[in-house]
């Protein structure tokens, strides 16, 4: 294991990324901020290239690999954006990238990897296992597996968009920020005890999908079995090993949403900020809304992880 990624890494991958991601807007709401009687700040990385955060983490990745590397190639295992961040970084750095995809990947996710230039692998998420999977292709073709989460240049290139929001909008007294596997949430983290150390960082996870909280709360890794809910983006089984320690360490709570609290969420951004939102990039606006007569008065940023959803998906679920 190397040694876990600091804020100095982040403020890199900041620099590697620049001209490549896009540095995404922070959009406001009269009629959340009413709700809420409180100053909310929306970090839109659903309008990011590819449609969510995860293109800064595979791009900081693979821009970091070696010539004989690129050569080779790379490989992912992904429940749908990492594929669609590792095939576009890939196609941007001219290398080879093989994705492997579950079999009920929304088909929107799927297609978009093909035309990124990936080369798909489907699976059985509920029967096979997606790691094994990946760690075979990358022996038997000398290919580089990039994880989803649990790598510090992931973890690094995610905690960007925490740097850009703080940046932009300073100090926040609370940031809400969805959680699968943990590489969003530790490299917020990151940048959040770095820019604005007071700010109180809140994970989130579905319910059904509570292993993160139980780590967090039990101070060792909890293992669960894939989680059926709407949030594709967080049915991870388990943290990981760099990105455990630093949510141990730099985050405040991790709290758990409803799919029915999701969909609410849906149905407020498109309805009232028109904007298209994946379920799963609907975890932070879910619950700072659950505690918001904690936050009166206060200055809130909450991250919009992604829009990636089949449009007759979308109006099945609203
Ligand atoms: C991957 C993903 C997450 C969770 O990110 P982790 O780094 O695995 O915790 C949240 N939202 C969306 C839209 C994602 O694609």
């Amino acid at each position: 294991m190397n040694e876990l990624p600091t804020f100095e890494d982040v403020a890199q991958a900041a620099a590697r990324i620049e001209g490549h991601a896009r540095r995404t807007p922070v959009m406001t709401s009269r009629t959340i901020d009413e709700e809420f009687g409180a100053e909310v700040f929306f970090k839109c990385e659903h309008l990011q290239r590819m449609g969510a955060f995860k293109f800064r983490g595979a791009f900081n990745t693979l821009s970091r690999l070696d010539a004989s590397r690129r050569r080779a190639g790379v490989v992912a295992f992904s429940s749908g954006n990492h594929g669609q961040a590792v095939a576009l970084a890939a196609r941007l750095l001219g290398m080879p990238a093989t994705i492997v995809m579950p079999h009920d990947a929304p088909a929107m996710k799927v297609a978009a990897t093909r035309g990124y230039g990936g080369e798909i692998i489907l699976y059985d998420r509920y029967k096979e296992d997606r790691e094994r999977i990946g760690r075979t292709l990358a022996e038997e073709r000398g290919l580089t597996l990039v994880h989803p989460y649990d790598h510090p240049d992931i973890i690094a290139g995610q905690g960007t968009a925490a740097k850009e929001l703080f940046e932009e909008v300073g100090d926040l007294d609370a940031y809400f920020v969805g959680l699968g596997g943990g590489g969003l949430l530790a490299g917020s983290a990151l940048s959040a005890r770095a820019l604005a150390p007071a700010c109180k960082v809140y994970g989130v996870e579905p319910e059904l999908g509570n292993d993160g909280q139980r780590s967090f709360r039990s101070g060792a890794i909890v293992h669960i079995d894939t989680p059926k809910t709407i949030a594709d983006g967080a049915q991870t089984q388990h943290l990981g090993q760099y990105t455990f320690p630093i949510i141990r360490r730099d985050v405040d709570d991790i709290l758990t949403v409803s799919d029915a609290e999701l969909i609410e969420g849906m149905h407020f951004f498109a309805q009232r900020m028109k904007q298209v939102i994946e379920p799963t990039g609907c975890l932070g606006l879910a619950a700072a809304r659950q505690m918001k007569h904690l936050l009166k008065g206060r200055r809130i940023g909450i991250l919009i992880s992604g829009g990636n959803v089949d449009l007759a998906r979308f109006s099945q679920l609203l």
